[in-house]
């Protein structure tokens, strides 16, 4: 009975451990608990029942036969003893007649003919006690016979003892040998069979009672095992019910929780999860200090759309719209579908400057935007639709989440206004400087390979004012604006990647320049033509091949060429830039670290690298001679610088005290004002060359 209980504690426990997986509030599972419950129980009533009745049975069963079989068994033991004793008896008997008549002395033949008679006597009460019995009837017609014949032989016996008591020793003797042991071997045949009868009887009951009690054996083990199968059968059937209902209930609920901050159509996140990460983000802007972006999308004239074509094609559209996004984005980007044509993408975190995160944010806005201009097929046919975006910096988390909204929004509906197909910023400043870094991208384009972009050179000198090196700067000479500084478009250049063509120009003027050097004498102590490389320009794959190639096709001297890199550049990818600079190298390219200091570089990183100076920062000279934090940060770069064993440029010098400071110190290479400020090409051949040119 206990492997019941321990199989149905199993159960519970099975059971047990399937509800848990469930949400205990949710009203299904609590249902299909009761009912996995109620079969259970249901189950294991019927199960016990069933047991105690086939056990009771069994048993029941068992001991009648245990009874029947020692009855029948004690019967027959008892019945062949009685019979045995009989048979005894009747053999003394005829031995005490014996006896009597060859006894001579008449007290000795007395005393036989007592024991004689007392022999008849016993034998009568043994008979008595055996006809008390149920015999077999075979048994009774056996012993009639028996005593049938007993009756001839007790008429003999008598007749014996009367001639024996008159002295006619021989007659009776004679009568003893030929009438009465005849009579009495007869007999004795009789009580044999009688007994072998008995025997046979006693072994084909036992044998009877046997098979029966083993039947009643097999019958209980019968009815023992189909319960076990039909437990275990209840048992997996309810385990796995519970199972499938847990998994079932486990998806509903993963359903339910999915849809509830996913948009049904697309799978993308709604508004209450897309609020959600909109409240994320504003706490990572306010707590980080940086800044991002929230676009508003919306599909023009999706409602003419969407009624010419049907609701399943625009549904349709809605997904393909929507993978297209999503697929423009990065993986820490947010886009949601707020419902009908309208999507939402976050930018966490694009920068720490807001002009970088206006300038982002409105290029990602154009790329989203021609992305989803891009023919779409639907029901096998093409179409085309525009879109038009508003766009809210999330600025150090200044806005709330409804907002940010709110105003990408109105942002859109300016863009809708603007006739649609637009981009437009809600602050209106920073409309501004999208559009003044739209038109600074356009006119950059526009000016390339016109000459308007021209180099000048910086000249970098020795503590005894001998020219060292020169830096060249770009210029750009603006159509409308007049000469524009690098820093006004060297960003918006790399942002768009315009530096790339820009970068090649600038590499052919700087090209030219050594190759008009190489005319003319240079001062001994000259090393180098400084250019600045753009992080982009340098991620090119061919960037290696394109200078190679210009230093063939120009033929100049590639030891007279120093490429100036930043250290922002060497965070990512390091392993491809030592490649590449390893391979500059093996043609006697140098290389200078610029403005160091600004970044993160760590010395690990700096011993890697195939490097030939470093380029202290300006802001760092600056109060060089009057700020012993700066001093002593100044001292430490010409500390690494000599450790390196590279050399070491002081940029933005402009007092003598801090070229004096740095000459204290152990830097021997100036640029700066204090020098010059940078100049022409023509100046610069003619005042450090001593070389005129027309
Ligand atoms: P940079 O490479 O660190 O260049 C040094 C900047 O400091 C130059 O500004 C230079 O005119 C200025 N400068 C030099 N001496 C002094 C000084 O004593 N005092 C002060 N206050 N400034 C000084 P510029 O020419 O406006 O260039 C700004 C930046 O634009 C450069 O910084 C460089 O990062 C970038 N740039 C300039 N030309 C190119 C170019 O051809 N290609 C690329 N990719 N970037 C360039
Ligand atoms: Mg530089
Ligand atoms: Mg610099």
């Amino acid at each position: 009975m206990s492997k019941y209980i321990i199989i149905y504690m199993i159960y519970n426990a099975i059971g047990n451990l399937f509800s848990k997986n469930s949400h205990p509030k949710n009203e299904a599972n609590i249902f299909m608990n009761k009912i996995s419950t109620k079969i259970l129980l249901f189950a294991f009533t019927s199960f016990l029942i069933l047991l105690l009745i086939s056990t009771a049975m069994g048993l029941k069963n068992m001991s009648e036969m245990n009874q029947r079989m020692n009855s029948l068994l004690n019967n027959r033991v008892v019945q062949t003893d009685l019979l045995q004793t009989m048979r005894n008896y009747a053999r003394a008997r005829t031995m005490a007649l014996h006896h009597v008549v060859a006894m001579e002395d008449p007290f000795m033949m007395d005393e036989e003919l007592i024991n004689f008679s007392n022999l008849a006597g016993k034998w009568i009460k043994t008979k008595d006690e055996l006809m008390t019995f149920d015999l077999d009837d075979n048994v009774r017609e056996m012993l009639d016979k028996l005593y049938k014949n007993g009756g001839v032989i007790a008429v003999a016996q008598r007749r014996v003892i009367q001639l024996a008591k008159e002295n006619k020793h021989k007659e009776a003797s004679m009568m003893l040998m030929h009438k009465v042991m005849p009579e009495q071997d007869k007999v004795m045949l009789l009580y044999d069979n009688i007994l072998t009868y008995q025997k046979e009887k006693s072994i084909e009951e036992y044998n009877t009672s046997k098979s029966e009690y083993n039947k009643a054996v097999n019958y209980v083990f019968l009815i023992t095992f189909f319960l076990i199968l039909a437990g275990v059968i209840i048992a997996v059937y309810v385990i796995r019910q519970n199972h499938l209902t847990g998994k079932r209930i486990k998806e509903d609920k993963e359903k339910i929780e999915y849809f509830a901050f996913h948009d049904v159509l697309t799978g993308l996140p709604n508004r209450r999860l897309l609020m959600d990460r909109l409240q994320q983000e504003v706490g990572h802007s306010k707590r980080l200090k940086n800044c991002g972006a929230v676009l508003f999308i919306d599909v023009d004239k999706f409602k003419t759309l969407n009624d010419s074509l049907g609701h399943k094609i625009g549904d349709e559209l809605i997904c393909q719209i929507g993978e297209r996004i999503l697929q423009a984005q990065r993986t820490d980007d947010t886009v949601s579908r707020l419902g009908g044509d309208e999507f939402v993408i976050v930018y966490p975190a694009i920068s720490n400057h807001l002009n970088t995160a206006i300038n982002v944010a409105e290029r990602m806005a154009n790329k989203t935007r021609e992305i989803l201009s891009e023919p779409y097929i639907l029901d096998k046919r093409e179409y085309s639709i525009t879109v038009s975006i508003g766009i809210t910096i999330l600025e150090n988390g200044s806005q709330s989440p409804d907002e940010l909204l709110k105003f990408s929004d109105a942002a859109l509906y300016e863009a809708k206004n603007a006739g649609r197909n637009q981009v437009r910023f809600y602050e209106k400043s920073m409309q501004e400087i999208a559009d003044r870094r739209l038109s600074t991208e356009q006119d950059i384009r526009a000016s390339l390979s016109k000459g308007h972009f021209y180099l000048n050179y910086q000249p970098q000198v020795n503590r005894y004012n001998q020219l060292v090196g020169i830096e060249s700067l770009v210029r750009w000479q603006h159509p409308d604006k007049g000469i524009v500084s690098p820093s006004n478009f060297i960003p918006i250049a790399e942002e768009s990647g315009l530096i790339i063509p820009l970068g090649m120009e600038i590499f052919d003027n700087i090209c030219l320049l050594l190759q008009k050097l190489e005319k003319i004498e240079l001062p001994e102590t000259f090393t180098s033509v400084s250019v600045n490389i753009s992080p982009k320009q340098f991620a090119q794959p061919d960037f290696v091949e394109f200078i190679i190639d210009k230093i063939f096709e120009y033929e100049i001297n590639p030891a007279y060429l120093m490429l100036e890199i930043t250290e922002g550049m060497l965070l990512h990818n390091i392993e491809d830039i030592i490649k590449k600079m390893k391979k500059l190298k093996e043609v006697s390219v140098k290389f200078s670290i610029d403005d160091f200091g600004t970044g993160y570089s760590s010395m690990q990183y700096l011993q890697l690298l195939p490097l030939d100076e470093l380029k202290i920062d300006q802001s760092f000279i600056k109060d060089v001679d009057t700020n012993r934090h700066n001093a002593a940060i100044v001292e430490t770069f010409i500390a690494i610088a000599n450790n390196l064993n590279l050399s070491l440029v002081a940029e933005g010098v402009e007092k003598e005290e801090q070229k004096i400071f740095l000459e204290k110190h152990g830097c021997h290479c100036y640029q700066g004002y204090l020098i010059e400020k940078p100049i022409t090409e023509k100046l610069l051949i003619e005042k450090y060359f001593n070389h005129n040119i027309n």
